[in-house]
């Protein structure tokens, strides 16, 4: 099954996405998504111009080899751009061998370990009233787990607060302030509020987003204790990964890291360690599939779960892998989700679908999505950038 062309599709479709399709001398094609949110175009220029040539000719079949072929054959390999290109092309290739043999991804993988993906998303508000409103209203809609962020007094703009970094056609990112004392001080308070009016039984947690130092996220992580959180995401940058040993030390609050990680190699000292519950990479910047299924693999042997990264930057189709995924890991933990603006839809069909707490897939061969390639043209890439914070007095702060 030889592969005949590769074409790739930027399409912003309420937002940004780089979409990829491999065609196969067999009629058959599959569907893979790279997003890179804000680089968007360096993913899509790396597709066309230096990987598309490599693969016109190869095997759709041998998708470790073709993966190792691009990983290790470039000589300079890894990183956020040529990553996300590598899970573009490692999706559709799963989805082409699913297809090829009648059966969804997840049958690929070893079949079913659950009927469904315990899935969780995002509460916010800029008080804490109106973010205990959201997470009721979700705690409604059936979700069993929901991460809850506030606005921080005294600064312009909170990650996760409420404006989301959809485009906007503003030429520059928006820059946000931020500060580490009002937010530390802020966040175990709105965790009491939540449990005083939301009860004990929903589970709640927070994303830290990188931006505390050690010691900070250690002390917020032991304040956090009395209200028991699922876990507590990303609490520090993510070059230094033994800096995860401080926290530790100090908080029994389960830790969960990885989204901004590329490969497996990144995860290991956090897994092997135990210096984390979670790994939550995102499918479609450590090379899809193959990468993240050695990933979880490897974290099983460390009672390390899964909690893959599944933001509304990344499309349908990297949805629909996690779920592929996780109903086939057994150390799988929890799936994040979200619904994508409904013009998404006009491009993307399918993705997973959402029922009393838990995601599904269909039972359709491969990933279960296709992309519409005219409704996806009359939808032109819109320039995005995510938001810039900076400290009180100007240097750059984590976003
Ligand atoms: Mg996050």
């Amino acid at each position: 099954m030889t592969i005949t062309d590769v074409r790739v599709i930027v399409t912003c479709p309420g937002r940004n996405f780089v979409l990829l399709k491999i065609v196969t001398d067999s009629g058959l094609y599959g569907v893979g998504d790279g997003t890179l949110n804000g680089r968007e175009l360096a993913v899509a220029e790396c597709l066309r111009e230096h990987i598309a040539p490599l693969l016109i000719g190869r095997d759709a079949d041998c998708i470790e080899d073709i993966w190792q072929y691009l990983f290790r054959g470039a000589y300079w390999r890894g990183g956020p751009v040529l990553n996300s290109a590598l899970a573009a092309v490692d999706l559709a290739l799963w989805d082409i061998k699913g297809k090829r043999a009648g059966l969804p991804v997840y049958s690929l993988l070893g079949g079913k370990t659950r009927q469904g993906a315990l899935a969780y998303t995002h509460a916010t508000g800029e008080t804490f009233g109106e973010v205990a409103d959201n997470a009721r209203r979700f705690i409604e809609q059936g979700f069993k787990v929901v991460r809850c962020q506030c606005a921080i007094p005294g600064t312009v703009g909170t990650y996760g607060s409420g404006r989301g970094n959809a485009p906007t056609g503003e030429a520059l990112p928006v820059e946000e302030t931020w500060e580490p004392r009002p937010y530390l001080q802020t966040v175990p308070r709105l965790f009491a509020h939540l449990r005083e009016t939301l009860g004990d039984e929903v589970e709640l947690f927070h994303d830290v987003h990188e931006r505390l130092t050690p010691i900070q996220a250690a002390r917020l992580g032991k304040e956090l204790e009395p209200f028991h959180l699922f876990f507590l995401e990303d609490p520090i940058r993510p070059e230094h990964k033994e800096s995860f040993r401080v926290i530790r030390q100090h908080t029994t609050t389960p830790l969960a890291m990885g989204e901004l990680f590329t490969s497996k190699w990144e995860c290991l000292p956090l897994i092997t360690e135990q210096l984390i519950d979670f790994i939550r990479c995102d499918l479609a910047h450590v090379g899809g599939i193959t990468e993240a299924r050695k990933i979880a693999a490897i974290a099983e042997c460390y009672h390390v779960q899964t909690a893959w990264h599944g933001p509304p930057d990344i499309s349908p189709i990297t949805h629909a892998a996690n779920v592929h995924l996780d109903l086939a890991t057994p150390n799988f933990g929890v799936q994040e989700w979200v619904v994508h603006p409904p013009e998404t839809a006009d491009v993307i069909h399918g993705g997973p679908t959402f029922a009393d707490g838990y995601l599904h897939v269909s039972d359709a061969p491969g990933l279960g999505c296709d992309i519409d390639e005219q409704a996806a043209a009359k939808y032109p890439y819109r320039r995005a950038y995510l938001p810039v914070s900076r400290r009180a007095d100007g240097s750059v702060q984590d976003w």
